[in-house]
């Protein structure tokens, strides 16, 4: 069969490959960004849905606006107030998972052979999503402390791009953190050079000890004229469900006003259901409580599978630990002649029933192929032990 030649740009991942090994029985999976499904408020969204079916039937179950369910605009509204982003219920839209919003940024922004610059690494799906509209990416590196915002400017002056891409808070796969003074260069330089900054945001509230700064998007308010450069894209995913996907992008209107036309075409609105249920969840009361509970549980795993990573992988392994997030990433440094390729620990790794990700797919240019992903979300604390042991003697 003759495909679209945008899909020539574009191979399934390399992770899917190894996804099909996770049902393999007793293994022991760090692989994918899974959210425990231990950790559901079963009861509060119980709740929730039934308040959407008895109260408001005709818009729970009915076609509804391309741009989101209003209570649910108004409830997301006040959610990012809470989080220092002064935004208007008609200045976002809901959309169908953060993935979602992504792929109508990809839609809305990028013709074939435009330049994006994103981190490396970043998340595979939207390496995967920008290159199948046909942009070219370009790596920005980063360390500890998210983009390295000179090397960034550089590549801005170089590359001149149609817009760039940051996953500031606990990125995925890096687990690292744009500092304050970085968030603020940031969008000095997207004033300076006049770059749309596409500002991701899946596990900002998904802290263990101190908050993080303000998201580049709060941020706004201390950077004349950065508000209209800025696109951020929410999600409960992480925090709260990610099979009733429901995200959110705030953006300059007239962008807003394109990805709406072309999410119409796409799947018309986000179901109406999950966007009531999410409404009245918000409205309930019980978000403060369920995000406490997310960053004490997933603190707790995040040090225990850093404790475990020191003790059982020694200087075989480096890596930074967590503030927040679902990820570890970590480096494999070959010491005392132990493996250095992460591609073939991974392979080992299965033999000893455990699965983690290999760090190179991350990245949109120069792959580091000594790098890994663990996730500490789905495992609990005793499972978490028991595999980085395993791991260790795969090493
Ligand atoms: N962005 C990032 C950085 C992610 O890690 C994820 C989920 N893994 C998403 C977006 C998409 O999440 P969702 O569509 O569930 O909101």
């Amino acid at each position: 069969m003759q495909f679209a030649t945008r899909l020539d740009n574009v191979e399934t991942s390399a992770i899917r490959e190894l996804f099909k090994l996770l049902g393999t029985p007793g293994i022991i999976s760090f692989a994918g960004g899974f959210p425990d499904s231990a950790m559901f408020d079963v009861e509060g969204l119980k709740e929730a849905s039934a308040k959407a079916l008895a109260e408001e039937p005709g818009g729970a179950l009915q076609y509804g606006a391309t741009e989101g369910y209003d209570p649910l605009r108004s409830q997301l509204s006040s959610f990012m107030k809470t989080k220092g982003v002064d935004v208007d219920p008609s200045g976002l839209i809901v959309t169908t998972g953060s993935q979602q919003a992504l792929d109508l940024l990809g839609k809305t922004m990028i013709s074939p052979g435009d330049k994006v610059i994103v981190e490396g690494p970043t998340f595979l799906a939207t390496i995967q999503c920008f290159r199948l509209y046909g942009a070219e990416l370009v790596s920005a590196p980063i360390d500890a402390n998210g983009v390295k915002t000179d090397e960034l400017e550089k590549l801005i002056a170089e590359h001149k791009p149609k817009f760039v891409y940051l996953i500031p808070t606990f990125g995925n796969p890096s687990g690292a953190m744009l500092n304050l003074e970085r968030r603020k260069k940031v969008l000095e330089l997207a004033v300076k050079y006049q770059t749309l900054v596409v500002e991701d945001d899946p596990y900002g509230d998904l802290y263990f000890g101190e908050a993080p700064p303000p998201s580049i998007m709060a941020l706004t308010k201390d950077v004349p004229g950065s508000r209209e450069l800025v696109a951020h894209c929410g999600s409960l995913s992480k925090v709260l469900s990610p099979g009733l996907r429901i995200g959110w992008m705030i953006a300059p209107a007239a962008l807003l006003a394109k990805a709406t036309m072309c999410k119409q075409f796409s799947d018309a609105h986000t179901s109406t259901f999950a966007q009531a249920t999410a409404a009245q969840y918000l409205k309930s009361g019980r978000m403060p409580g369920t995000l406490a509970n997310v960053r004490k549980v997933y603190g707790e795993r995040a040090a225990a599978m850093g404790a475990a990573l020191k003790r059982e992988l020694g200087d075989a392994i480096a890596f930074e630990q967590p503030g927040g997030g679902l990820f570890f990433w970590a480096r494999l440094t070959g010491a005392n002649g132990k493996l250095a390729d992460a591609n073939v620990f991974a392979k080992k790794a299965i033999e000893k029933l455990v699965a983690f990700v290999p760090g190179a797919p991350f990245f949109a240019a120069n792959p580091d192929v000594s790098t890994l992903r663990l996730s500490f979300a789905t495992a609990n604390v005793e499972k978490i032990e028991e595999g980085i042991a395993r791991l260790g003697k795969a090493l």
